[in-house]
């Protein structure tokens, strides 16, 4: 796998301010840490997974990488570039190599477009194909990748089912030629049956493309089927990144361990022990101190409750948030 960094995400937070009595204009009361200190590297190429249940700051973080969200702190470098101290115009041009696909593909294409003009809409803006009928031969050509025939793409978005649907959104990320695809929930909204040709289809467009991506997912098989590194988040914070098959035969950070156990698995003999959790997912907007999963955690010591663990390298190269794996302890008391 090639090894250059493509996006490099350093310390990043966001939180959301809470007003008195959740009224526009009152004083800020408190905040909802949705992302709190978050670091990881993408590289070229490979396809890098965001899991974890839901509100543990995934979509936020794809969302700030996007930068269709205000970070709080921090900086997410693209390509080297500080994508917080480019200019407006730059962002714009950027945003021809980062594209997203969204969960809800009806809410995010235009009714009264049809699927043509749709397609065909970034291939206009950012200046990637001139002239009427080059554009129009481009768009059919994109179309045709997706399984889109000539004579679906004169249609509107309504007229299609929901795995179409995705497809059309596919399409139109395809067509700037990006470098690197945030896919949000890309399938959880599609019937289980549609997933896999969903899934299938991004996985021959990325052979074949050669982007990078990042697939954020509540979903752990989808995960599997689909990424070389998966990051695994809670509570806006990430407690484990390791590659994919080191993670499902061993996830090491006791969250992972929950979290993957919890996966049905096909074969009845290969059945372990699911480990149930207790209690519910903390607030973010009043989390536990140190470490943020000590109030669920089995193996929770004295110094989980004051000392907030960090990301820290293994000699495996995989990384783990957690007392358990870290002699040296932080210093970082919360
Ligand atoms: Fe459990 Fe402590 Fe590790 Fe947190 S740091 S996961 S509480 S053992």
């Amino acid at each position: 796998m090639n090894r250059n960094v493509l996006l490099e995400v350093k310390n990043l937070k966001k939180y959301f301010p809470i007003r008195g009595g959740g009224i526009v204009g009152k004083k800020i009361t408190n905040h909802v840490r949705a992302v709190d200190d978050v670091s990881f590297q993408v590289y070229e190429g490979e396809s890098f997974g965001v899991v974890g249940e839901s509100g543990c700051g995934k979509s936020t973080t794809g969302r700030v990488i996007l930068r269709l969200l205000d970070p709080t702190s921090g900086t997410v470098y693209f390509q080297g570039k500080n994508l917080a101290e480019v200019s407006e115009k730059e962002m714009r041009m950027l945003r021809k190599d980062i594209q997203i696909i969204f969960q809800d593909p009806f809410a995010s294409l235009n009714p009264r477009m049809r699927v043509k003009h749709i397609i065909e809409e970034p291939l206009v803006n950012f200046n990637i194909v001139q002239g009427k009928e080059n554009i129009r031969k481009k768009v059919e050509e994109i179309a045709e990748q997706v399984g889109l025939t000539k004579k679906q793409i004169e249609r509107y978005p309504h007229e299609f089912s929901g795995g179409q649907r995705q497809r059309i959104g596919i399409a139109r990320a395809l067509a700037s030629k990006p470098k690197l695809i945030i896919a949000d929930e890309p399938v959880s909204a599609l019937d289980v049956s549609i997933q896999s040709q969903v899934l299938n289809l991004l996985t021959r467009l990325q052979k074949e493309h050669g982007f990078t991506f990042i697939f954020i997912s509540h979903d752990l098989s989808v995960v599997k089927h689909f990424c070389d590194r998966i990051c695994v988040m809670y509570l806006g914070q990430i407690v484990e990144v390791a590659n994919k098959n080191d993670l499902y035969k061993e996830p090491l950070h006791p969250y992972s361990q929950a979290l993957l156990s919890a996966i049905p698995k096909p074969d009845p003999k290969l059945k372990k022990e699911r480990i149930i959790l207790t209690g519910d997912v903390p607030s973010p907007s009043n989390p536990p101190s140190g470490c943020p999963f000590h109030p669920r955690c089995a193996f929770a010591m004295d110094v989980c409750r004051k000392i907030r663990p960090r990301l820290k390298e293994q000699d495996d190269g995989r990384s783990i948030a957690c007392h358990l794996y870290d002699s040296e302890l932080s210093q970082n008391v919360i």
